[in-house]
Order: C-alpha cells, then structure tokens, then sequence
C-alpha cells in the first residue's frame, strides 16, 4: 500500500527519511547519493 504522504524515504523506504527533495521525502543518505551524482 503506497502513500503519496511521508511514510518514509521515497528511495529506499527508510523511516528516517527527514528531508524533502522535490517535494519527497528522502533519508539523509539516500540525499547525499544524490548530491554526489556527476551531472545531475
Ligand atoms: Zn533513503
């Protein structure tokens, strides 16, 4: 059952996920993967 609210991280599913990132709840490290990705 999916939820478009903030159930946790929209990557990984961790309930740790305290940030927004377009408007979507993402965990500190899946951020940070993203920040380090080359080009995006
Ligand atoms: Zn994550």
């Amino acid at each position: 059952m999916l939820s478009p609210h903030h159930d946790g991280c929209t990557f990984c599913g961790s309930v740790e996920a305290n940030q927004l990132f377009l408007e979507k709840s993402i965990c500190p490290d899946c951020l940070q993967q993203l920040r380090a990705m080359p080009g995006a």
